[in-house]
């Protein structure tokens, strides 16, 4: 491990500065379950760690009815996935959170960590885009609005600037008649990084599909938001027909590469299957089924 030192930011503006002052070598560290690991391998040129989890917007929960979702973006997901209001209106979000790592992990690791590290599998952030989420940036040129499908820019890189970095993350209140669902693939049940993953966003009116966010991860050098997957659905009605037009067009949209985990057919295969399973799982949860 390299010699890091270490400063803790108690409020937005001190950060900024820290970073700031820091310049390309200083690291925000949030639950630290990336960060921590890059620095050891020394795969990143690491010199100064901003800890933000001692910032007061950086970590709670906020939801008000007919407003929405904050997180502050260093809350750590086990709180996330045990909130009474994330439960009830964000399911996505919690199946999401439930699986990156295992519980310890969980009692440090943040959504604003999986987005900032931006890989292309992270599991948070196809869920985070199906629900339409919005990260809020503080840096030295103030702050600013990024929407999360448009927050990853490459493997790994994002629209962040130096010394800038996410405060929460909102996500707007789910429509009354919808529902969301996320889901991986991984060859064993445990800690282990997706070969694809998906998440979708659904609201219904009646039979017919009123609004649809589809998004998938780890088929492409970035996760996907697939314009084209809700297109086919909304103003139809959700039948096998809609929901099959839906998967092709993840399956059109993917563009994976094969790995260790995975070969690029066997990718863009489970993209299809699970943006079918997660739009199956939302629609029961739409029609008040589960
Ligand atoms: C054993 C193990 C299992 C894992 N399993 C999974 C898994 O199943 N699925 C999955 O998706 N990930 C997994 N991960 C990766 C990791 O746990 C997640 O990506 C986690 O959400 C990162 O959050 P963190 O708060 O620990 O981020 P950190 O490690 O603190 O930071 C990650 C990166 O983001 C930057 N950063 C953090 N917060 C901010 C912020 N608010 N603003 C700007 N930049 C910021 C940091 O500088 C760093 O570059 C695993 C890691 C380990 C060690």
């Amino acid at each position: 491990m390299q010699a890091v030192k270490y400063a803790r930011a108690t409020s937005v503006d001190e950060a900024v500065q820290m970073l700031r002052d820091g310049g390309d070598v200083a690291r925000v560290l949030a639950g630290g379950t990336d960060v921590i690991v890059l620095a050891r391998e020394r795969r990143r040129d690491i010199d100064l760690f901003v800890d933000i989890k001692h910032i007061p917007d950086l970590i709670g929960i906020d939801y008000q009815a007919g407003q929405g979702l904050t997180l502050g973006a260093a809350t750590p997901l086990y709180e996330v996935y045990n909130h009474p209001d994330v439960k009830a209106h964000y399911p996505a979000l919690v199946e999401a959170s439930h699986v990156i790592g295992g519980t310890a992990i969980q009692g440090r690791a943040s959504l604003g960590g999986n987005l900032a590290n931006s890989s292309p599998a992270a599991d948070g952030i196809p869920a985070m885009i199906a629900l339409g989420g919005t990260a809020h940036i503080a840096g030295p040129n103030g702050r600013r609005d990024v929407p999360i499908a448009e927050f990853c820019t490459a493997p790994g890189r994002n629209v962040l600037e130096t010394g800038e970095f996410i405060v929460s993350l909102s996500f707007p209140d789910p429509a009354a008649n919808s529902g969301s669902a996320w889901e991986r693939f991984i060859p064993r049940n445990e800690m282990d990084i997706a070969v694809t993953n998906a998440g979708v966003y659904l609201a219904l009116d009646g039979d017919t599909v009123a609004d649809a966010r589809v998004a998938i991860g780890a088929v492409a050098p970035t996760p996907l938001l697939v314009p084209a997957a809700a297109e086919a659905l909304i103003g139809k009605p959700l039948t096998d027909e809609t929901i099959e037009a839906a998967a092709e067009a993840a399956r059109q949209a993917a563009n994976p590469i094969t790995d260790m985990r995975g070969t690029a057919d066997q990718r863009r295969h489970l993209a299809g299957v699970l943006v079918k399973r997660v739009l199956n799982k939302a629609a029961a949860r739409a029609r008040g089924d589960e």
